[in-house]
Order: structure tokens, then C-alpha cells, then sequence
């Protein structure tokens, strides 16, 4: 299959052209990201390649192109994954911050280009395990709050994880238990507002993508907690995607609808 990825010198989008570059089934014929278009790929991130990073989506010769993996960030994924989708590509989405509207819309996008694409807040199976974990132990405490903590160069708050582990605990619980104990004097203390469920957001260098789940109950705590210790921990689940996507129909959302 040949991939290309979008933000290719970002974090994450380095981690993916290595993971892809190192897989025998997989070739990366081209890479997007507007700092260093013309430069080398191998130049910018160090890896064995040919690729000239290309300065936009126009850029691409997408009949070349069988899946794009989109790893930019919330303000631009959404404009990126029509564009790719309405162009006929399959489109593998690990940026965050995609909105309910926004999804709507690569729905419509990725109909009309006859296309798929799977959108995944968090491509870590342990995360995926924690989600689910989760909403099996929130049938029966359904006091719980969310505090996820991630690296400090993060633009979105809360992490996009912590809003879909938010909502599926909200929709996996029998009772709304909404949060006690007031912020009056210090605003913000008790976290954000999520689905009626109460979610903290830490920043700090040296932390990658951490995410703690901590349930309520009579005289006991239980705690699910999920650590990304290095990139590399979301690297199987996105190759997972690129093989799979052609294979779906439409747009599905969670890396658990194709594990
Ligand atoms: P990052 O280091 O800032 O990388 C983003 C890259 O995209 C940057 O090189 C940026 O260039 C580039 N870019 C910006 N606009 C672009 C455009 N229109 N076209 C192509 N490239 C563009 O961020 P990151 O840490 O890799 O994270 C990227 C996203 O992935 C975030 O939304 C993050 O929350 C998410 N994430 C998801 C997972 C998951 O498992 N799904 C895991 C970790 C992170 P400039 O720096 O020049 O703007």
C-alpha cells in the first residue's frame, strides 16, 4: 500500500513515517507539512527516504496515494480529511479535536469521493482496554471523574481520549452522579464539565499521554489508569488502520470498532 502522511514532521507524524518506512507491506510515497515543503524527508526526520515534503494537499498526486494518515491538530484536520476524503483518498485520522459537525461533514466528504476513514482519538490498544475496562465498572460506580495529563507542547484541552472516555461513561451509566463540591474562590479546580462527569487536565514536560479513570464507591476507590510511555505505544494500532481502512464502510470513529 502506498501511504502518505499529513503533518509528516510533527511528533506523531515522524513516528508514522518511521513505522510505515520500517513495515515491508507498506511504501511512503509522499509526506505533507507546510514548514519544510521542498526539503528532504530524510534531511528533516532522519530516516531513509526519498520523499520531498510537499507544502499542501493540492500538492499530492492522489491516485498514487491508496491511504493518507492525517496527524496535524484541531485546527486543521478537519479541512484536511474533507479535502482527502472528497478526493477519493482513504484517510486514517489521528489528530484530535475533530467536532460532532466536523464528522458529519467527512461523512457527506467521504461519500462523495466513494471512500472510508477511521478516526481515532488514541491508537494505544491499553487505552482502548482502559475505555472499556471503564465503562464495564461505571455500571456499578457511577461516581467518577477523568484526569488525563499530557505533554506541555499540547494545544487541546481536554485531550481528545478524555472527551470520548467522558462521553462513554456517560452513556454507559445507569445514574448521573453530577460532581459535588464547589470552585467559587478557585475557578476551574474541579476540572471541565463533560458529559456531567468532571475531567482534569495536567500539562507538564516529560509526560507523553497518560489518562486516569477513578470511580467512587462506599469505603473504596477504584482507579484504571493508562500510560503512553513513548510514541512508539500507538504505532501498531495505526498500521492496524492503514491496512483495514479500505475495508470499512464510511466514516467509523474508535481504534475498538476494528480491533
Ligand atoms: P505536532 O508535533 O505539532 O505535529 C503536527 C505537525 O503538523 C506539525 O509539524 C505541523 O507543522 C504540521 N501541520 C500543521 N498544519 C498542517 C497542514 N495544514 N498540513 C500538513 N501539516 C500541518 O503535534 P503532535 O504531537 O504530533 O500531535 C498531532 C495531533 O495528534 C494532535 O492533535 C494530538 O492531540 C494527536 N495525537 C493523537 C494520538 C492518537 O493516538 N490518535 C496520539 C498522540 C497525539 P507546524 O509545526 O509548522 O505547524
Amino acid at each position: 500500500m502506498n501511504v502518505a502522511v499529513i503533518g509528516a514532521t510533527g511528533r506523531m507524524g515522524t513516528e508514522v513515517c518511521k513505522a510505515v518506512i520500517d513495515s515491508p507491506d507498506l511504501t511512503l510515497v509522499a509526506a505533507v507539512d507546510p514548514a519544510h515543503a521542498g526539503a528532504q524527508l530524510a534531511d528533516i526526520i532522519g530516516v531513509n527516504s526519498l520523499v520531498t515534503i510537499s507544502g499542501a494537499l493540492t500538492d499530492l498526486v492522489v491516485d498514487m496515494i491508496d491511504c493518507a494518515v492525517e496527524f496535524t491538530g484541531p485546527a486543521t484536520v478537519a479541512a484536511n480529511l474533507s479535502w482527502l476524503l472528497e478526493h477519493g483518498v482513504h484517510t486514517v485520522v489521528g489528530a484530535t479535536g475533530l467536532t460532532d459537525e466536523a464528522i458529519t461533514a467527512a461523512r457527506q466528504s467521504a461519500s462523495l469521493g466513494g471512500v472510508n476513514a477511521l478516526i481515532a482519538p488514541n491508537f494505544a490498544i491499553g487505552a482502548v482496554l482502559l475505555e472499556r475496562f471503564a465503562t464495564q465498572a461505571v455500571k456499578y460506580f457511577p461516581h467518577v471523574e477523568v484526569i488525563e495529563l499530557h505533554h506541555d507542547q499540547k494545544v487541546d484541552a481536554p485531550s481528545g481520549t478524555a472527551l470520548r472516555t467522558a462521553r462513554l461513561l456517560s452513556e454507559a451509566r445507569s445514574t448521573a452522579v453530577l460532581p459535588m463540591g464547589g470552585d467559587a474562590d478557585y475557578p476551574g479546580a474541579r476540572g471541565a464539565l463533560v458529559h456531567g462527569i468532571a475531567v482534569h487536565s495536567i500539562r507538564l514536560p516529560g509526560l507523553i499521554a497518560h489518562e486516569e479513570v477513578i470511580f467512587g464507591g462506599d469505603g473504596e476507590v477504584l482507579t484504571l489508569r493508562h500510560d503512553s510511555l513513548s510514541r512508539s505505544s500507538f504505532m501498531p494500532g495505526v498500521l492496524h488502520a492503514i491496512r483495514q481502512v479500505a475495508t470499512l464502510e464510511g466514516v467509523i470513529v474508535g481504534l475498538d470498532q476494528i480491533l
